[in-house]
């Protein structure tokens, strides 16, 4: 019974593998190396405008108000800095452009393509603008 039952579990252990792997490793993650820099840049941008709405309300006084938004700018002027630097490391900026004339139905935030013009990326969900410009 338990050399059935490890058989069995080693025989599912494998077929897991052999069929999870093919297919998730091409693309697990999309190729954008901005994807994560694009969301904190959303998140400070968020944090911007909850903390000068509470200043507004009269939650922060002066000195944290101005503390935090320093802090903020100097984190987001230092994601910019991060995309840049990236930008120019990998040449990103012409490589994207190509990759639009040559497929006209690729997301322009994760590069992934499809075969057919789509609203929204099947892949980061974001509007694919590229397709219809
Ligand atoms: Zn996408």
């Amino acid at each position: 019974m338990i050399i059935v039952l490890t058989s069995i579990i080693a025989i599912v252990v494998i077929v897991f593998i052999l069929g999870v792997r093919p297919k998730d490793l091409p693309a697990p993650e999309p190729v954008s190396p901005f994807a994560h820099l694009d969301e904190r840049k959303a998140a400070i941008y968020e944090n911007l405008r909850d903390l000068q709405f509470e200043y507004r309300v009269g939650k922060l006084s002066d000195h944290d108000y101005q503390q935090t938004k320093q802090d903020l700018q100097k984190e987001l002027a230092g994601v910019m800095a991060e995309v840049d630097r990236i930008k120019g490391e990998l040449g990103v900026v012409a490589q994207v452009q190509t990759v639009k004339a040559k497929r006209p139905n690729t997301c322009p935030h994760c590069q992934a393509s499809f075969d057919k013009p789509l609203k929204f990326c099947g892949e980061c969900g974001k509007p694919m603008k590229a397709a219809t410009a």
